[in-house]
């Protein structure tokens, strides 16, 4: 039998028909909201809740953090929105990041979902919603400040600011822009789009600004305005890529082995052999593949632990399975069924990205469906 890991969920009694736990810690998600609240104090923070959440669960994240306070939350479709908002109280307010495609805007005027507006087309068209219903529609006015990506461009300013003087019936909550490389505390990118958004700003005044995702939130005060819109930070996230994380990890996900086996040396593993072993090796196969988020980029790169030894991925990682190195752990270690650590305690969700070549963010929203997903 297993000896207990911290924090590993409890081996199986009866049935259970899972080869792999995605634990998720609402605790821990509650605290690092309550840490970058404290952060950006007076200033409020949002929560961005697209993708799921990052995939750890949208309703669940969502309600966990309504309970701490939070009221604005952020998805980036119109139909993540449709999903998300009737599971929160009125008070609480959902964007949608980007923005309306023609034809929704009455759907979303009846939803009472806010969208992102990031054109002019879409400002007129929202506010020909509000004749149409005639009543007053809220929006989120978004600028874009160099990432040339979503919001009004700075050649289409003036026609706005004369197409919001015809807008009498669009409630504009507050304008936003989005930073683009708020993870890295020394580019310059960053005090080039406060300083837009600033000049922005003294344009558009009397409005209060939505500026700084999770990086941007640790760049300073002059980057909160008055709500701040971290998602990343609060899964447990880096939110820069240089120092100590402050982040508390969320997210924990052990895989069980399905077969394990000693080869001899010259034996190949996996899909087209790409790797042959030196000497006689203990492998497992382990219930978690491509199709399960542990990318392909990971094959003969990344790792799992047990007992904090480092077992690597050995060969191609397969759509369901991974095989791994074992022999480094005492015989009879891992039996079938036992479980591995491919997130948490020895691995964060950084060092599995960076072995596969790619973002934490990228990880998390990766991480399939096939997992027993457990709320703590
Ligand atoms: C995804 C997103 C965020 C959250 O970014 P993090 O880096 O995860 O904190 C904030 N604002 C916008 C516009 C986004 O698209």
């Amino acid at each position: 039998m297993d000896s207990p890991i911290l924090h590993q969920p409890r081996h199986r009694t009866s049935i259970d028909p899972a080869s792999g736990y995605l634990t998720i810690d609402l605790g821990a998600l509650a605290r690092n909201y309550e840490k970058l609240s404290m952060e950006v104090a007076p200033a409020r923070a949002a929560a961005v809740v697209k993708a799921d959440a990052y995939g750890l669960g949208a309703e669940q994240v969502a309600k966990t953090l309504y309970a701490h306070g939070c009221r604005h939350f952020f998805v980036a479709h119109f139909v993540e929105a449709l999903g998300l908002r009737p599971l929160l109280s009125r008070d609480a307010q959902v964007f949608v990041l980007n923005g309306l495609l023609p034809g929704n805007e009455i759907a979303c005027a009846e939803g009472g979902i806010i969208p992102v507006i990031n054109s002019l087309e879409q400002l007129q068209q929202w506010r020909n919603a509000a004749q149409r219903l005639h009543r007053r529609l809220p929006a989120v006015l978004q600028f874009d400040t160099g990432m040339s990506r979503l919001g009004v461009p700075p050649e289409e300013r003036t026609a706005l600011a004369a197409t919001l003087k015809t807008c009498g019936m669009v409630d504009i909550l507050f304008i936003m822009s989005h930073l683009a490389s708020a993870d890295d505390a020394e580019s310059e990118q960053n005090g080039d789009q406060l300083a837009e958004m600033n000049r922005i700003a003294n344009e558009f005044p009397g409005f209060d600004i939505c500026f700084a995702n999770s990086g941007g939130i640790f760049l300073g005060q002059s980057y909160h305005g008055v709500l701040t819109r971290p998602g990343i930070a609060l899964y447990g996230g880096a939110p820069t890529a240089c120092g100590p994380n402050p982040m508390e990890p969320v997210v924990r996900l052990d895989v069980a082995v399905v077969q394990t086996r000693t080869v001899p040396s010259g034996a190949r593993v996996g899909y087209s052999g790409t790797h042959v072993t030196q000497g006689e090796t203990r492998l497992a196969a382990i219930a978690a593949g491509y199709a399960d988020g542990l990318l392909r980029s990971l094959s003969s790169k990344g790792a799992v632990y047990c007992d904090g030894v480092r077992l690597p991925v050995v060969g191609r990682v397969s759509m369901d399975s991974i095989t791994i190195d074992i022999t480094a752990l005492p015989k009879g270690r891992l039996t079938l069924g036992s479980l591995v650590e491919v997130i948490g305690p020895h691995q964060s969700i950084e060092d599995i990205a960076r072995d596969a070549g790619t973002i934490s963010y990228e990880i998390l929203t990766s991480l399939g469906h096939r997992y027993q997903r457990r709320y703590r």
